[in-house]
């Protein structure tokens, strides 16, 4: 599925393209929002929501050049055909944010092979399909940076949700591995590992307000994070500001961890 205002066009190969996996909601949606503030293309990517990720492009294509696609970051061949879309339109994606992810939370006794799967499929292979399906054309132009979105439980790891901070040290470790590959190339890989931020996610995992209340007062800022916070640091890793950062995972979590 595409969408795209003909009367913007920024199909030059030397213009900054962003494919933002996950771009519907929450964090990546704020990435999204502001990549395009900062003069880059947008691809849009989604699964389910589709009226979210449409509504996004309406606002983006009055500002840049944007598109939407739908794929699911789980499945090697959407995520081949989201970056045929992308680069058909745009000719490259020279910036990458593989966001998408999705949590599950509760005893491991309590998880079945399905949950374990589709957390495992979600967080870690989704980074890996999308990241192998773009590198190539940053390979042939020597340049390019990406960024994957992992999380504070990555590094620490979380009672209740062993597979999701499995899933998110797969992503730091693939991450760190990829920048040394890469590097010769001329392409930056690093990660961003938030803390809690305000988003449908920490909705969906079901904490009442004293919980929430509770985590936010863990982050020596005594708060939780908005997804705009994320979205800066992710900016400056992509941006040439970071030109001589590479395989890092910046904690983005308000003094959380
Ligand atoms: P969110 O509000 O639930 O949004 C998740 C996004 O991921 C949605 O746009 C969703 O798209 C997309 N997505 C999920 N499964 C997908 C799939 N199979 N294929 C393509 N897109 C898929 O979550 P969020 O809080 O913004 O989280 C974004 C990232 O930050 C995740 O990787 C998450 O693990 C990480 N993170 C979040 C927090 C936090 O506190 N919120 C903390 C640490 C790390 P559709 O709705 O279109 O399916």
């Amino acid at each position: 599925m595409i969408r795209y205002n003909k009367n913007i066009v920024k199909k030059d190969i030397f213009m900054k393209t962003a494919l933002i996996t996950g771009a519907s909601r929450g964090i990546g949606r704020a990435i999204a929002e502001t990549l395009a503030k900062e003069g880059y293309n947008i691809v849009i990517n989604y699964n389910k929501s589709e009226n979210e990720a449409k509504i996004l492009l309406s606002q983006l294509e009055k500002i840049t050049g944007a598109i939407c696609v739908k794929a699911d970051v789980s499945d090697y061949y959407e995520v081949e055909r989201m970056v045929e879309e992308a680069e058909k339109r745009f000719g490259a994606v020279t910036h990458l944010v593989c966001n998408a992810g999705i949590s599950a939370r509760g005893l491991l006794d309590s998880m079945d092979k399905c949950q374990c799967d589709n957390v495992i499929d979600t967080n870690l292979k989704g980074v890996i399909y999308t990241v192998k399906a773009v590198v190539p054309s940053m390979l042939k132009r020597k340049s390019g940076a990406i960024v994957n979105v992992s999380s504070i439980w990555g590094k620490t790891g979380a009672s209740c949700e062993a597979v999701y901070s499995a899933s998110k040290a797969g992503v730091i470790a693939f991450t760190e591995a990829m920048a040394k590959e890469l590097g010769p190339s001329g392409i930056r890989v690093n990660a961003v590992c938030p803390g809690c931020i305000e988003t449908d996610m920490m909705k969906k995992e079901g904490f009442s307000d004293e919980e929430l209340k509770a985590l936010a007062d863990c982050a020596a800022l005594s708060r939780t994070g908005r997804p705009e916070e994320v979205a800066a640091a992710v900016s400056f890793l992509l941006s040439d500001k970071a030109s001589f950062v590479t395989g890092q995972a910046l904690t983005v979590d308000g003094g959380f961890i």
